[in-house]
């Protein structure tokens, strides 16, 4: 294996589409803690899928590079550069959970990865596996995706911290420069601050995403939930400009909520209602918006009227695991974080390292499993990725899991979770 040989690397082509050859080079981070042992079991259940779609002529080639504990210890970086750079050469990756270095001054490198490689979209899952313990009583009416953005928000991390240097300068500029609004901040010592951007091209190119996924997976909705009844020029901004770029972008496949606002306001109730049946005979999708506080309620007593949600960076981050959990999933749920202009991917875990569990064949490897899904979907390789899932959805279903999901399940069977993996490889057909 020559991981410099451009025939095996995914490149981007000029209309912007990836360019999967038959046996891409995969950069891959085995993670901190259960890492190297869920990836282990995740691996052989995606060669494995590869293999039985594909019969040979397909197969990942994967080359492992270093990030976290692991990485610290050999080279003392947490993120050395040439992780980047792999992922940056070979566009599509894959990681397990890594450890948060605790400390002054060293980011999170989940996030520092995101930032460096400008992977806009966190992209989550949440759909329901039968035979899982959920908390609601028809968990099998979830199923969305739903996109977060991923580069701005509080998550900018622009924060500044109280009695700082910084802080005192910060405010000094805000009261010479506005003090109306100053004069709003009622404790100004041990005061900590921190600024939330939202810009037009970073909502835009979230629900531009959002929307070719629903055009692309014939979705029937995409809801933009935001926060704008309070927050109107960040989060009533995203909402703004969100329609906007559906009615400029998308006006032969989409009808909006606003659309059929202005014409209830311009031509009465009855020819907005009609309008939007209308829309609706003719497949097109239906955008509206929900409050983030609504939302939160809506997902649970009417799941059914969501399939894609588009959402700022903080609100997703509450919704998407609130989602899992709604399923009984939020150890299995899987997340991909993608920038669709550059192709560049990097799917993953969404839970942490678990230390507790590490090296005791007890972690669930599912989060691993199914991002390894979602990637070979992004790959194209859909046979694959529909075997993968129909074979962990059966597996599941048997109660042959590992114990975080036995518990509470009468006709569970624990498994280990090399068994697991193993089970998983034995149910594909
Ligand atoms: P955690 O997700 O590691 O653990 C929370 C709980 O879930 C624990 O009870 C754990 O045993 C259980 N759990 C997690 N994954 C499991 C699995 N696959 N199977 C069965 N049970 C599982 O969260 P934490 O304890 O807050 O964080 C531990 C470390 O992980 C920290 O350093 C944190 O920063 C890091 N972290 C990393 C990521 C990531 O890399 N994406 C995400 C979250 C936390």
């Amino acid at each position: 294996m020559n991981p410099s040989d451009p025939t095996h690397t995914i490149i981007q082509t000029q209309d912007g589409r990836l360019s999967i050859p038959a046996r891409p080079f995969i950069p891959y981070i085995p993670g901190d803690g259960i890492g190297p042992e869920i990836w282990a079991a995740a691996r052989s259940v995606m060669d494995q899928a590869v293999a039985r779609a594909y019969g040979g002529e397909r197969a990942i080639q994967w080359l492992q590079v270093q990030a976290g504990e692991a990485a610290f210890s050999q080279c003392g970086e947490w993120l050395p550069s040439t992780t980047l750079e792999a992922f940056k050469t070979y566009r599509i990756g894959i990681k397990g959970p890594l450890t948060t270095p605790v400390g002054g001054g060293i980011r999170s490198l989940n996030v520092a990865l995101r930032k460096d490689l400008d992977l806009y979209v966190c992209l989550r899952p949440v759909r329901y596996f039968e035979g899982i313990i959920a908390p609601v009583r028809e968990p099998q009416k979830v199923d969305i995706t739903l996109f977060r953005e991923n580069t701005e928000d509080l998550y900018a991390g622009i924060e500044f911290a109280a009695n700082s240097p910084e802080s005192a300068q910060f405010l000094e500029l805000f009261s010479a420069h506005f003090p109306q609004m100053a004069a709003r901040l009622r404790f100004t010592d041990d005061l900590g601050l921190s600024l939330k951007p939202v810009s037009r091209a970073g909502s835009e190119r979230l629900v531009r995403a959002a929307m070719q996924y629903a055009v692309a997976h014939h979705k029937p909705f995409v809801t933009l939930v935001h926060k704008g009844n309070i927050m109107k020029f960040t989060e009533g901004a995203f909402r703004s400009w969100g329609y906007d770029l559906v009615e400029r972008e998308f006006s032969d496949c989409a009808f909006t909520s606003r659309q059929s606002e202005a014409l209830r306001r311009s031509a009465g109730e009855e020819a907005a209602a009609q309008a939007e049946q209308e829309a609706r005979a003719a497949g097109k999708i239906i955008v509206n918006d929900v409050i983030t506080d609504a939302a939160f309620q809506k997902v649970l007593l009417n799941p059914e009227a969501f399939s894609v949600i588009a959402t700022t960076n903080l609100n997703g981050d509450y919704l998407s695991d609130a989602l899992a959990a709604q399923i009984g999933g939020i150890g299995i749920a899987p997340g991909a974080n993608i920038n669709y202009n550059t192709g560049m991917a990097v799917f993953e875990a969404t839970h942490g390292t678990a230390p507790g569990m590490a090296g005791k064949n007890l972690a669930n490897p599912s989060s691993l499993i199914l991002s390894g899904e979602m990637m070979l979907r992004y790959m194209g390789w859909t046979q694959a990725a529909d075997i993968l899932i129909n074979a962990l959805a059966a597996v599941i279903k048997t109660g042959r899991v590992t114990a975080d999901l036995a518990l509470d399940r009468s006709d569970a069977h624990p498994l280990g979770t090399h068994e697991f993996g193993q089970a998983v490889c034995a149910a594909m057909s």
